[in-house]
């Protein structure tokens, strides 16, 4: 079966054609600055990247040119369009209404948008997509996957904030956490590498990207997660503040003569390392800079990693214990020296990190502990694309 994988932003569109059983990518790219002007970037495995600059003023016209792509003559990955089985999309919140992936009926989509007000960024522009997609290939099946929906599984205490509790009742103001399809991948593939049974595991899933997330998994399901009704709380971030004293945004707002949404910027867009830094957002430029002996770049990458240890330790106590600690996105599956920094605080567990191929493991699954360390660290390069697939092939077969 091929399943089109689509994870579709306000402005920009990425896509992945896979093959289910060999489980191979087909084809991938993305479209960049829909509705301002257009770029298509297109990948035949084996073959080149095509950029071609293209007008796509809406997101139904992006998605044809990337149909047009896949079914070209000279460089497609399929002759007809018929042989796109089925379409897996990325859905950013799914609120408490979707604790699994669905097949996307229009009650669904009613459904989903119902949930636009907790993620007005992302939902609406996931939901252009999905017409578009339903428009140009009416009878194809469509699954929604939710970032949201693997930690549905969270209980009342994890979930809860200590606000008033019409505030849930009223607007459902609680946890819901995300990159769930992240940790559900990689926590389930932690435990097939190690040998775990996963229904008697103690998994903490550290996703460290731009975006980062750490999780519980107690036996397969997430108990806690450190994003919450938005993914600014948890960790700091590529540009994101994570947790912080509401107050400090009062006090902001004074000092700085800021509204709401000026504060909101602040701690979504200038926040995090690159707040820190006052360098970048980008981790391989921090590290650069901290080598270099710039101190900002080094304060922003030790409040990374401290807090990355924090919620691994208050994970532990979470679970009464861990088994495994999985590493993985961006910074977690390539930066050794942050991982050793992290795990330097779980010497009280019996954590005996294996340095020499800790250091050496750049996006590849390594166990990065020793053999005999109590806890097992590891390396689990995650693969959203692909678990969207697994989950569209699971609902459509
Ligand atoms: P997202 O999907 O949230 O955009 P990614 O998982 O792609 O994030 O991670 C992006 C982060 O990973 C960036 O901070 C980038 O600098 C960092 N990163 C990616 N590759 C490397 C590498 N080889 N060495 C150091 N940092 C890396």
């Amino acid at each position: 079966m091929n399943v089109l994988v689509v994870n579709c932003g306000s402005s920009s569109l990425k896509y992945q054609l896979i093959n289910s059983e060999t489980e191979k990518v087909l084809a991938k790219g993305l479209c960049e600055r829909i509705g301002i002007d257009g770029r298509l970037v297109y990948q035949k495995s084996g073959l080149d990247k095509e950029i071609s600059e293209l007008d796509m003023p809406t997101h139904k016209q992006a998605i044809q040119f990337v149909l047009d792509a896949l079914v070209n003559d000279k460089t497609g990955a399929i002759k007809e369009l018929s042989e796109i089985d089925a379409v897996g999309h990325r859905v950013v919140h799914g609120g408490e209404k979707f604790s699994s992936s669905t097949l996307l009926t229009p009650e669904v989509l009613k459904a989903i948008e119902e949930c636009n007000d907790l993620a007005p960024l992302h939902n609406p522009a996931n939901l252009i997509g999905i017409n578009a997609c339903k428009e140009l290939m009416p009878n194809t099946p469509m699954v929604g996957v939710f970032d949201t929906a693997f930690h549905q599984t969270m209980p009342e205490k994890a979930y809860l904030y200590g606000l008033p509790y019409k505030y849930y009742e009223k607007y459902k103001v609680r946890r819901y956490g995300f990159h769930g399809t992240s940790h559900s991948f990689v926590s389930k593939r932690t435990a097939e590498f190690l040998g775990l049974d996963i229904n008697n595991s103690k998994i903490i899933v550290a996703h460290l990207g731009n975006g980062a997330s750490v999780s519980a998994v107690l036996n397969g399901k997430s108990v806690d997660t450190s994003m919450g009704l938005t993914p600014l709380e948890g960790l700091v971030m590529g540009t994101r503040s994570g947790d912080i004293d509401p107050a400090i945004m009062e006090f902001i707002a004074k000092k700085e003569n800021l509204s709401i949404e000026g504060v909101m910027n602040v701690l979504n867009k200038d926040s995090g390392i690159h707040g820190i830094s006052g360098k970048s957002s980008d981790f391989r430029d921090i590290r650069a800079g901290a080598a270099e002996g710039d101190k900002r770049c080094q304060a922003a990458m030790d409040v990374f990693s401290y807090k990355v240890a924090k919620y691994i330790g208050s994970y532990v106590a979470a679970m009464n214990g861990v088994d495994a600690i999985a590493f993985t996105a961006g910074i977690g599956e390539n930066v050794g020296k942050l991982r050793k920094s992290i795990m330097s605080y779980f010497d009280y567990l019996g954590v005996k990190m294996n340095d020499e191929v800790n250091l050496a493991t750049m996006a590849e699954e390594a166990l990065i502990s020793t053999e005999d360390s109590k806890v097992k660290v590891c390396v689990i390069p995650t693969n959203e694309e692909l678990a969207i697939c697994r989950e569209t092939v699971a609902l459509v077969k």
